[in-house]
C-alpha cells in the first residue's frame, strides 16, 4: 500500500457507512471503520428501526376499538412503556450486534472512537490518538437534530432522547411540521399522550402532495391531536410540568417538549478545512455524482451531503463508492423515483412528483383520484378513510407520481415505484388486473380524470 495504513478509513458507522467498507472489504481492501457512538447509525438505533417499532405499538389502540365491531370483547387493554423501550433495546442490540459481525467477517477493523481529518489523508482517532494514513477516506457522519434557537432549549428533548424516556408523558408538545415531527405525533396520540403539534407553516409535510398533508392534518384533527399551525415555540419554561410559551401568546402545559424542527449534516470539528472538503450553499458536504467531494481521494455519503436523507439512498451511495473505487465496476446511485413513507397514522407514501410539481413541470396534467372509506372500517366503524392519486402526463400518459394516505400506504408505494421507473403509462395501470378485495386495486381502476391542467409555468 506505499505508505498507506489503509486503503479506505470509512468515518461513520451508520447506514452508508458500513456498508462501503463491507462492500469494499469484500472488494479486497484494507477498511478501518470508526464510529463513535452505536454501530448501526442513525436508522438501526435512533431512527426508521426503533420509529416503526414504535409506530406499531402506537396503532394497537386503534386495532382494539376496531375489533369490536368484529365480534371481540377485549377487557380494558393497558399499555406499558417500559415493556415497549425494553423490548426495542433487545432488539437494536440485536441489530448492533449483527452489524458488527458482517463488518469483521468482511475484514473490517472496527475503531469504537470518533475520528477527524487531520488533512486529506490522515485521519486522527481520539480513542488513543491514533493517526492513520489512508489512501482513500469516505465521510458517513450522517445528520443530528436541529435545536430551536429559544430559551430553554435545554428543557426540550430532541428524536435522540424521546426513545428511551423513563416515562411515557401523558402530555407532549411537538415542535415541526416535518415527517419526524408527525411520525412522532400519531405514536403518542396511539400510546394515549395528549398531543399538540406546533408548526410554523399553514400546513404540514412541506413538499408532500397536498393530499397527502391534507390527509394527514384532518385526521390528526379528528383524532384529537392539538394541531397548532402558524405558530411556533418562543420560548420553555423547565420544572414539572414545562410551560411553553408560543410566538402568538399561547400557554402550553407539558410533560415533555419534543423538538423535531429538521436535521443538519454531522460535520463540526471533523477537520474539513484542514483536508481541502468544501461545503455547499446549504451547509452539507458539497459532492459530485460519484459521492466525490472537494479533495480527490475524499468521499462522502448519506445525510451529511444533504442530498435526500433516507437509510437506502445512504446504502446505495455508499455501495457505489465501494464498487467503483475497489471492485473495477463504476456506478452512480441513482437519486430518481426514490419512494417515501410517512409513518404517520393515517399512514402516507409517495413516489414521484407531486401534482403541483407537476403542474410546475408538466404542460398537461391529468390527476386521478379516489377516496374511500376502506372495507374493515365498514364493520368496525372507524371513520379511517384511504386517499390514492395518480398524477399522469396529459401528453405521453405517463404516470409521473403516485400518492396513498392510509394503511398499508408504503408497502404499496415500494411497488408502485417499480412500475413508475419503468415508464408505466396510465393505458398500463388500466390494463392491469385488480386484486380483490384490496385498497391497492383502486390504482388499476380509476377510470375517470378528476381534473385536466394546463401547465403555470
Ligand atoms: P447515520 O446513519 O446517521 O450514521 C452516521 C454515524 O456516524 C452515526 O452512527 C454517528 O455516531 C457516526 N459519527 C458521526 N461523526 C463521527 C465521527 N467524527 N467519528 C466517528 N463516528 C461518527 N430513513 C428512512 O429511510 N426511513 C425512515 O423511516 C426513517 N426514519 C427516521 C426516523 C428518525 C427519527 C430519524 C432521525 C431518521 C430517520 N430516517 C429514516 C433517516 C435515516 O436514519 C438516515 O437517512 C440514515 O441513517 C443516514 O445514514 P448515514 O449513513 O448518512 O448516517
Amino acid at each position: 500500500m506505499s505508505g498507506f495504513d489503509c486503503e479506505l478509513f470509512v468515518i461513520g458507522g451508520g447506514s452508508g457507512g458500513v456498508r462501503a467498507a463491507r462492500i469494499a472489504a469484500g472488494h479486497g481492501a484494507r477498511v478501518l471503520l470508526a464510529e463513535e457512538f452505536r454501530l448501526g447509525g442513525t436508522c438501526v438505533i435512533r431512527g426508521c428501526v426503533p420509529k416503526k417499532l414504535y409506530v406499531y405499538a402506537s396503532r394497537f389502540a386503534h386495532e382494539f376499538a376496531e375489533s369490536a365491531g368484529f365480534g371481540w370483547n377485549l377487557q380494558q387493554p393497558a399499555f406499558d412503556w417500559g415493556k415497549l423501550v425494553a423490548a426495542k433495546e433487545a432488539e437494536i442490540t440485536r441489530l448492533e450486534g449483527l452489524y458488527a459481525k458482517g463488518q469483521s467477517s468482511a475484514g473490517v477493523e472496527v475503531v469504537k472512537s470518533r475520528a477527524v481529518l487531520e488533512n486529506a489523508e490522515t485521519v486522527r482517532i481520539l480513542d488513543g490518538d491514533r493517526r492513520i494514513k489512508a489512501r482513500h477516506v469516505l465521510i458517513a457522519t450522517g445528520g443530528r437534530p436541529q435545536s430551536l434557537d429559544v430559551p430553554g432549549f435545554e428543557h426540550a428533548i430532541t428524536s435522540n432522547e424521546v426513545f428511551d424516556l423513563d416515562v411515557l408523558p401523558r402530555r407532549i408538545v411537538i415542535a415541526g411540521g416535518g415527517y419526524i415531527a408527525c411520525e412522532f405525533a400519531g405514536i403518542f396520540a396511539g400510546l394515549g399522550s395528549e398531543v399538540t403539534l406546533i408548526h410554523r407553516g399553514d400546513n404540514v409535510l412541506r413538499g408532500f402532495d397536498d393530499d397527502l398533508r391534507n390527509a394527514v392534518r384532518d385526521a390528526y384533527r379528528q383524532r384529537g391531536i392539538n394541531l397548532i399551525l402558524n405558530d411556533t415555540i418562543a420560548a420553555i419554561e423547565g420544572g414539572e410540568p414545562r410551560m411553553v410559551r408560543t410566538q402568538q401568546g399561547q400557554m402550553l402545559t407539558a410533560d415533555q417538549v419534543l423538538v423535531a424542527v429538521g436535521r443538519v449534516p454531522n460535520i463540526e470539528g471533523l477537520g474539513l478545512d484542514a483536508a481541502g472538503v468544501r461545503l455547499n450553499a446549504s451547509g452539507a458536504i458539497a459532492v459530485d455524482a460519484n459521492s466525490r467531494t472537494s479533495a480527490a481521494n475524499i468521499f462522502a455519503v448519506g445525510d451529511v451531503t444533504g442530498r435526500i436523507s433516507l437509510t437506502p439512498v445512504a446504502i446505495r451511495e455508499g455501495h457505489a463508492v465501494a464498487d467503483s473505487l475497489f471492485g473495477k465496476k463504476p456506478w452512480q446511485a441513482d437519486h430518481s423515483f426514490v419512494p417515501m413513507a410517512v409513518f404517520s397514522t393515517p399512514e402516507l407514501g409517495t413516489i414521484g412528483l407531486s401534482e403541483a410539481a407537476a403542474r410546475v413541470s408538466t404542460r398537461i396534467v391529468d390527476i386521478y383520484k379516489a377516496d374511500f372509506r376502506p372495507m374493515k372500517a365498514t364493520l368496525s366503524g372507524a371513520s379511517d378513510r384511504v386517499m390514492m392519486k395518480l398524477v399522469v402526463d396529459g401528453e405521453t400518459d405517463r404516470v409521473l407520481g403516485a400518492h396513498v394516505a392510509g394503511e398499508g400506504a408504503g408497502e404499496m408505494v415500494q411497488l408502485l415505484a417499480l412500475s413508475l421507473r419503468l415508464g408505466a403509462t396510465k393505458a398500463d395501470f388500466d390494463a392491469t388486473m385488480a386484486l380483490h378485495p384490496s385498497a391497492a386495486e383502486e390504482f388499476m381502476t380509476m377510470r375517470t380524470r378528476f381534473a385536466r391542467f394546463a401547465s403555470t409555468a
